[in-house]
């Protein structure tokens, strides 16, 4: 078994964005620029967000958090979302997940000028994905799509089997598997909580990829020996052995899964470091075209 270093492709994409900007601020450019709308103080996502201010100064892109209290009613956030997009300064925009109840999260969305959409949430851009047409790649599916492509990873007309169909994650990489081209042209088969036989389904899989968001939940049994797995999951699980008290895992049991397949990522250091890098690389992007 070889482990997927998603560290290091992160790190050389990073190293790319990092040079392409450098290049354009040595011209007299301004940077790309990403504004960031967070609403309350969920802890989970204020980590994220502290972690994409991070990234974005790390590779010279500018980033403006915008931050609502959880009271901001949707009119008020419609209208601060309207000035994002009217402003030519701005290039990508991201709203943190989830919203509160009281806000129509799908209102949202479509508000977002779809130029901007660096998450692809917008069903502007999620239909030219579907269509296969040139659009922003949603970050974690792109990253898997990276991952296989940097380790030459055979995808042509293997049975990719896809556990989750979340809109960010298990519907786009499906689709992402299933393009027509020469890092994809695989033969998909998308699984979810109302699956039967999910093992069998699974054991099939030339190719495993797991987005299910239940820690270990994939056992040996649910993979082919010398199969390709590929672990979205992300947890923070209670591990009193440690010296924090928990310790991060993904949706595989890594250490018997390892044992049996062929190349596996790990959590961490696999999908989710490279899923940043994606997100910088589409706001470079919205750059570039805006
Ligand atoms: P969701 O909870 O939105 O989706 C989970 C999917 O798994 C659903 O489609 C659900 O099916 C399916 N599922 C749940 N239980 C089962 C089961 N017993 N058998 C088969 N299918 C099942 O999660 P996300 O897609 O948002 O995230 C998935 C994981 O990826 C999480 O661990 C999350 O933390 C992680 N993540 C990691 C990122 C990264 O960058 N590394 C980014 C985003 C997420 P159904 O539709 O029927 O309910």
């Amino acid at each position: 078994m070889y482990p997927i270093d998603g560290k290091l492709l992160a790190q050389e994409m990073k190293n790319e964005i990092t040079a392409t900007v450098s290049s354009l601020t040595d011209k007299g450019k301004n940077p790309p620029h990403l504004a960031l709308v967070i609403v309350g103080d969920d802890g989970a996502s204020l980590t994220y967000v502290e972690s994409i201010k991070k990234n974005t100064k790390e590779v010279g892109i500018l980033c403006s958090a915008y931050q609502f209290p959880a009271s901001i009613s949707e009119k008020e956030l419609l209208e601060a979302i309207d000035f994002i997009n009217q402003d030519d300064e701005v290039d990508g925009c991201i709203i943190q997940l989830p919203l509160p109840k009281h806000i129509d999260t799908k209102k949202i969305i479509q508000k977002i000028n779809p130029k901007k959409d660096v998450d692809c949430f917008h069903p502007e851009n999620m239909g030219k994905l579907v269509l296969g047409e040139d659009t922003f790649l949603p970050a974690t599916p792109h990253a898997v799509m990276e991952l296989l492509k940097r380790y030459e990873i055979e995808t042509i007309g293997k049975n990719c089997v896809v556990v989750g169909r979340s809109n960010i994650v298990g519907k786009p990489l499906a689709l992402l598997l299933l393009q027509n081209s020469p890092y994809a042209d695989a033969t998909v088969t998308i699984c979810h909580s109302k699956t039967q036989n999910l093992q069998e389904v699974c054991a099939q899989a030339d190719i495993l990829l797991v987005a299910i968001g239940k820690p270990e939940f994939i056992t040996a049994e649910y993979v082919q020996k010398d199969a390709v797995v590929i672990d979205v999951g992300i947890h923070r699980v209670e591990d009193k052995t440690t010296e924090k008290g928990y310790r991060i895992c993904g949706d595989v049991k890594f250490n018997e899964v390892s044992k049996k397949c062929k190349a596996i990522t790990p959590v961490p250091g696999g999908v989710g470091s490279v899923t940043m890098a994606c997100l910088l690389k589409n706001t470079l992007k919205a750059y570039q075209q805006n």
